[in-house]
């Protein structure tokens, strides 16, 4: 077999690879905004040309019968089934075993085998030979948006593997909107990327109570990143570069900005960081049930007669650690239900109740970073319905979560305060532009159109 394959004219057979498309597996995008159904773009794959061609080059092709013959390559196209392995794949398309056992162990030298989805599309390629038979030359796929991977028969010894990305440019996307029922609504709304919402929550729960701070008609702003490669397929998300909510007339800008140093943090516009030690939502705020409008059903405040707040959000959505510290208390009461209590310092602790159940490693003496998950809602001990009950304890009684306000302290100075405020105008310019576009690009709607919030991104 090896004797025979070395005679083969490897140059000729590269050639006619290499000039084969690549067809990009459209319809395994990762990201929902990836166009669908559009025409395939043609690109070259990434065969490397220093496959030993010159040792190649001198083989000769005695056999008159079986040459490659003329014509592009046969590409066939072929997607992963459930349970299916890559093997499966090639076998079905009737790759001779051991050429395809080589050709995956090619693979592995740039990807893993393993990580191929259910559904992701392999063009397997095949040369036409002189006798009519075809040959297994190599097989191409793309696993994102970005990226190609290629196998490629070389010359006597087997396969070759490559991996190309495609270079992406960072277009900024505005979007703003009205708050109606909530803020992850009037984001989606506005268009903009649950990634990016989820962002924009995360960081704002340092400062905000988002089940008792927004109220109908308050007002977000976003400018945020789209990767778009340079044949205009998009990418996923960037960066979130600024967000602002207006709540009850009050502007609270946070811009993203780097350090000399290289941290990357977000600061509010004096320069100082947006952190605090402990959350004011220490729950998925893309979860939790609206309070609006619930006379039925008040989401409880803090009172001599209620010593905590209560956030409303489903069975099993995550509560996070407020802040960094020790879990001092983990089990089970008839009216606390599932109890966390984590202490942060010598005076200040934090308590989570009706939990559904902890999480993983929560445990009395447990450390816990800010942001950990330690449990989920759940409606256990004396609860009417799943919420976290949440109390925060100032030498072991429980106070208003509003009256401790622990900032970091780090804020923005001397020349590095002016860098930051010169790409806070940076950003602000950039939002302004977006915007502008955006506004210039809409087409007539209705008035309500923009209450809901538009962005470029969406047919308004
Ligand atoms: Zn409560």
């Amino acid at each position: 077999m090896r004797s025979r394959l070395s005679r083969l004219p490897t140059l000729a057979l590269l050639a006619i690879i290499t000039a084969g498309a690549l067809m990009p597996a459209t319809g395994v995008a990762r990201n929902a905004d990836a166009p669908n159904g559009r025409a395939p773009h043609t690109y070259k794959p990434a065969v490397k040309p220093n496959t030993g061609a010159e040792g190649a080059a001198e083989a000769k092709d005695d056999n008159e019968d079986d040459g490659p013959a003329t014509g592009p390559v046969d590409r066939r196209i072929l997607s992963i089934g459930r349970g299916d392995t890559l093997m499966d794949l090639l076998a079905t398309a009737n790759v001779p075993a051991n050429d395809a056992h080589d050709a995956v162990a090619a693979l592995r030298e740039v990807y893993n085998p393993r990580r191929l989805q259910v559904g992701q599309r392999v063009t397997v390629l095949f040369e036409p030979r002189r006798s009519g038979a075809r040959k297994f030359v190599g097989f191409e796929f793309a696993p994102d948006p970005l990226r190609s991977v290629s196998i490629a028969r070389k010359g006597d010894t087997g396969f070759t593997s490559s991996q190309t990305e495609k270079p992406v440019t960072r277009k900024p996307v505005a979007a703003q909107g009205v708050i109606r029922s909530s803020l992850f609504e009037a984001g989606a709304q506005a268009g903009v990327p649950i990634s990016v919402m989820m962002a924009f929550i995360q960081n704002f729960s340092y400062d905000v109570d988002f089940q008792r701070d927004l109220q109908p008609g308050d007002r977000f702003e976003i400018l945020y990143e789209k990767l778009v490669t340079a044949d205009g397929t998009q990418a996923g998300e960037g960066e979130l570069l600024y967000a602002s909510l207006t709540l009850s007339g009050d502007d609270m800008p946070i811009y993203r900005f780097k350090t000399r140093d290289g941290r990357v943090d977000y600061y509010n516009g004096d320069g100082e960081s947006i952190r605090r030690a402990l959350l004011r939502t220490p729950i998925d705020g893309a979860r939790i049930t609206s309070g609006f409008g619930m006379r039925h059903h008040p989401i409880l405040g803090f009172s001599k007669m209620h010593k905590g707040v209560d956030f409303g959000a489903p069975t099993g959505t995550p509560i996070y650690a407020a802040g960094r510290g020790t879990i001092e208390i983990a089990e089970r009461s008839s009216s606390y239900g599932n109890y966390v209590r984590i202490r942060h310092n010598t005076e200040i602790s934090t308590a989570y109740a009706h939990m559904s159940r902890f999480a993983k490693s929560i445990q009395r003496g447990a450390r816990v970073d800010q942001g950990d998950i330690i449990g989920y809602v759940g409606t256990t001990g004396r609860s009417t319905g799943p919420h976290l009950h949440y109390e925060v304890l100032k030498a072991g009684h429980q106070v208003n979560p509003r009256s401790v306000d622990l900032p970091t302290g780090e804020k923005l100075e001397g020349r590095e305060l002016q860098a930051f405020q010169q790409a806070r105008r940076s950003i602000e310019k950039m939002f302004e532009e977006s915007r502008s576009g955006m506004q210039l690009a809409r087409t007539p709607a209705p008035a309500s159109a923009e209450e809901k919030g538009c962005n470029k991104a969406s047919s308004c």
